[in-house]
Order: C-alpha cells, then structure tokens, then sequence
C-alpha cells in the first residue's frame, strides 16, 4: 500500500533496528482516511475467503479493523487485553507476551462472540514476533472456529512473526512489510 509507506517514511520513527514509531498516524493520532485506505486493501484480499467476522487486539488495530468490517459488511469484536472478573466460564483466555512492553497480560474473548461456524479475520497494527496474531488465532481455534486469515498493518519481517505463521499455514497479508529497520532509517521490501 503505497500511501502507508509513503507516510511511514516521512512520519516514522525508527527508535532502534526493532522498534518503529508511528503515534501520527496510527498508534496514538488515528488518520481516519488512511485507515479507511487500509480497509479497502484488506476488502480487496480477503473479500473471497468466506470471512463472517473480523477480530481486532486492543487498542491500535480497532482503527484499521473497524474500516475493514464496515466495508465488508461484517461485525467486527475487539479482544480484551485485560483479564476477566468474570471467570465463570464465560469467556476465553490466553496468555500473551506483549514486544513493546515487555509483558505477559492475558487476551480475552467473551464466548458471546464467536461461534464454531466462524471464519475469522484477525487484523492487527504490527506483527513483530506473531505472539498477539497467534493468542488470537489460539482463541478462536479455541471456540472451534476457523481462522481465515491475518491482515497485518505493519509487519517487520526481520523478526520471527510472518515466518512462523507462515510455517503453520495461515493466510497472512500485510499492508507494508519493513526488511529493514536502523535508528533514522526504514527499508521496505
Ligand atoms: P508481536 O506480538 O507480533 O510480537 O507484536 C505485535 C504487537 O506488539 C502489536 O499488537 C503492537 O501493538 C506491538 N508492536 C510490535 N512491534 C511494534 C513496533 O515496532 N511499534 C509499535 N508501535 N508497536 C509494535
């Protein structure tokens, strides 16, 4: 997606060869019109792979996928990052380590939401080590549902994420893929 990594290069930050900044657009402003743009990109890729629903991790990847259901004509579900008060066994949990903060907090999914005839669109912001993509993936498979594929914003395909989930057969689809991250620089493939 062109107008994606036209405006990374010219608002990213590379804050080390691991870390990229993108608080302008993405992870603290949100520019409606770019996420709208994303979701076209993701209607156009996944529109023939019988989707019924598209679930998001919170909070940056709401933006992207919400543009994606709406255009899709789906609903769409936002995975909790906190645990549940509720464990009455009303809902899924995984354990996820998050890259950017160094933590474990577990992901949650409401059993409201999901159902065994689902086929499933996770989207996220970035895919770094595929820690989140696959906690997803682990709920849904979890609920006896299918995952229909992962659409990614941002995936830096130096670290380990795209590879392994490319090894477990998921369908994995991002908008801009880094090759390349330095303090001040950013290469893409
Ligand atoms: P993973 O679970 O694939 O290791 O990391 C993905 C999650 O970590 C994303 O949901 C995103 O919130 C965060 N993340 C990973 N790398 C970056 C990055 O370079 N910049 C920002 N802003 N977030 C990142």
């Amino acid at each position: 997606m062109d107008s994606l990594k036209e405006r990374i290069l010219k608002e990213g930050k590379a804050l080390d060869e691991t870390v990229l900044k993108v608080d302008s657009f993405l992870n603290h402003g949100v520019d409606p019109k770019l996420m709208y743009d994303m979701g076209t990109h993701f209607k156009k890729y996944f529109e023939k792979h019988g989707i019924t629903k598209i679930f998001t991790i919170e909070s940056s990847g709401i933006a992207p996928a919400v543009m994606t259901a709406m255009q899709m004509d789906l609903s769409m579900v936002t995975l909790k990052k906190q645990k549940s008060k509720i464990l009455n066994g009303g809902v899924y949990q995984t354990t996820v380590h998050s890259f950017t903060k160094g933590l474990d907090y577990e992901l949650t999914l409401s059993k409201d939401y999901i159902s065994k005839i689902d086929k499933v669109l996770i989207i996220d912001d970035f895919l770094a080590n595929g820690e989140a993509a696959l906690g997803a993936i682990r709920l849904v498979e979890e609920a006896g549902a299918t995952v229909g594929g992962v659409g990614i914003v941002i995936e830096k395909s130096f670290q380990p994420g795209r590879k392994m989930l490319d090894e477990k057969g998921y369908d994995v689809y991002s908008l801009a893929r880094i090759s390349k991250l330095q303090k001040g620089s950013i290469e893409f493939y």
